[in-house]
């Protein structure tokens, strides 16, 4: 059968966060004639295998970490409460199909026309769609846009597919017993946390002696000391050689850490040892469009590649950010600029908060101190550190206590804030506020203008000397 033919101003290929968004400003706010191709599921990683199922986790093991903490505060609660993971894990996996057809329904209300397949360029123009009934549309574009995201990485150890990657926890149908994994920076932190909260016998292999290596200095010490306290077993300076298939499930995974040569038998190994573009099926090649030696596709800061009519954004490109509202962000920017007439709209890649669901949370915006220092000079720089206990911990027994750090970087005589650190119960929450104080380039005295807001952990951010 010939393949059905399309036209249309805004061709965008993945249905994630950042095409989504794109396709919607352009289409619902500018009337641009869109198009939004997904092969998989709409909604992209977050949605579906990413932050969304991932902050669900993240919401049972602080359940499970209160229910230990109830005593404390008086209730006679057992401290090894039944989860049940099928039912929770069921049950997520509905709201996560709800969130689809809500997404689905959206690109209806801004007429944005969606095709379910798989796109693939056959000239730097033209995008083939290969549907799921193998019909397929040549679809000619004046625009389009490269949102295809990422999928994770597996290391070429060998037997590595016996492990799963962060898409596989998702689908995991029993709570492993015993899991080893293998990475170090969000989502190895994040998954480790959350399975040892739950219950899991964790294994956490890095292969230096701190994780979250991207941090400030203060993070990652503190983050590592308190995985350790809590029982989170982690293996230093290590590596993998080997995986078998021993029977059952079960795997032993051949490793060498601080300790030397050793082999551990486990039910689950989970690899997050970073995502690569999703490029491989899309024949970028055909169209010249440049990738960095990562594969990344390189743009500007207007998600310009070298090729005048094709934009890229998201885990696809290379500026840096694999977070969702970077790539919402940058999609409606773009479209802005690309249909709305706002010449200059573009996202501006500085400053931008990040949190690490660890056990406790992580918030960070800014230069860590090394950063700070490099561009500034440490003597131009004024770091305002606290470490205190939570009120939240005061019924508790000293060695039951999490730890409270914040770090405040300020540079310059008007001490300019460059940089906040904070770990913490609540680090989360308390994160988004002041990345709009950064954002607008607040200085200590107007942190310290700023009245407290008592009892919290916030208030120590505004409090600090
Ligand atoms: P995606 O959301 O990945 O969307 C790309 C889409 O393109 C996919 O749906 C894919 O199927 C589709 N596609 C690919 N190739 C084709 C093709 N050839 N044809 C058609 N469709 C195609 N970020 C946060 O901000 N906070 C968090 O808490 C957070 N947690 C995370 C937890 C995990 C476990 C992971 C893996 C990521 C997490 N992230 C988080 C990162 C965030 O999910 C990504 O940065 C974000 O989804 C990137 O958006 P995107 O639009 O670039 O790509
Ligand atoms: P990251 O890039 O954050 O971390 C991967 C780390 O794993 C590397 O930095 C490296 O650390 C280590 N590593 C790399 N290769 C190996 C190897 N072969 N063996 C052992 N360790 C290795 O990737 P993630 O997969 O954790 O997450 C991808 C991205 O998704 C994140 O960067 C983040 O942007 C986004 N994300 C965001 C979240 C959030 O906002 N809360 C949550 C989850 C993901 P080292 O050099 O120290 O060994």
């Amino acid at each position: 059968m010939a393949p059905i033919k399309k036209e249309c101003d805004y061709l965008v290929l993945g249905g994630g966060s950042g095409g989504l968004a794109s396709a919607r400003r352009a289409s619902g706010m500018y009337g641009a004639k869109a198009i939004a191709v997904e092969v998989k599921r709409l909604g992209g990683t977050c949605v579906n295998v990413g932050c969304v199922p991932k902050k669900i986790t993240w919401n049972a093991a602080a359940i499970a970490d209160q229910i230990k903490d109830a005593s404390s505060y008086g209730f006679s609660v057992k401290h090894t409460a039944e989860f049940d993971w099928k039912t929770f894990s069921n049950k997520r996996a509905q709201f996560v199909k709800k969130l689809n057809g809500i997404y689905e329904k959206n690109l209806e209300k801004d007429k944005v026309e969606y095709l379910h397949g798989l796109a693939t360029f056959l000239d730097p123009h033209t995008v083939k769609v290969t549907l799921d009934d193998n019909t397929e549309v040549d679809i000619k574009a004046k625009k389009i846009l490269v949102a295809v995201g990422g999928h994770p990485n597996l290391p070429n150890t060998p037997g590595a597919e016996l492990g799963i990657t962060s898409d596989g926890f998702f689908e995991l149908e029993k709570q492993p017993k015993k899991v080893a994994v293998v990475g170090a920076g969000y989502i190895a932190v994040e998954m480790a946390g959350m399975l040892h909260a739950l219950g899991t016998e964790t294994h956490l292999f890095i292969r230096h002696d701190k994780f979250l290596r991207t941090f400030d200095p203060m993070i990652q010490e503190k983050v590592v000391a308190e995985y350790e306290r809590v029982g989170v077993h982690i293996h230093k300076n290590s590596s993998q050689s080997k995986v078998e298939d021993i029977g059952n499930g079960n795997k032993r995974l051949h490793y060498k850490d601080s300790n030397g040569e050793g082999t551990m038998d486990i039910d689950c190994l989970l690899w997050a040892i970073g995502r690569s573009p999703e490029l491989e099926k899309l024949n970028l090649e055909i169209t010249g469009v440049k990738q960095n030696d990562k594969g990344h596709i390189i743009t500007d800061k207007y998600q310009n590649t070298n090729v005048p009519h094709i934009y890229s954004l998201g885990d696809a490109c290379d500026r840096g950010f694999e977070l969702t509202p970077v790539a919402i962000a940058a999609g409606r920017r773009l479209s802005e600029r690309l249909f709305g007439g706002i010449e200059d709209a573009h996202l501006t890649y500085e400053n931008i908060p990040s949190v690490v669901f660890s056990h406790p949370t992580v918030g960070s915006i800014g230069l860590t101190e090394p950063e700070a220092q490099k561009q500034y000079g440490a003597e131009n720089l004024k770091v305002y550190k606290s470490t205190f206990n939570d009120l939240y911990y005061s019924m508790m027994e000293q060695e039951e206590k999490s730890p409270t750090s914040y770090k405040l970087i300020c540079a310059g005589k008007e001490e300019k804030v460059v940089g906040i650190h904070i770990l913490g119960r609540g680090s989360d929450e308390v994160m988004q506020g002041f990345g709009v104080a950064v954002k607008m380039g607040a200085t200590k005295k107007d942190f310290d203008r700023c009245v407290a807001i008592h009892p919290t952990a916030g208030e120590e951010l505004v409090t600090m000397t």
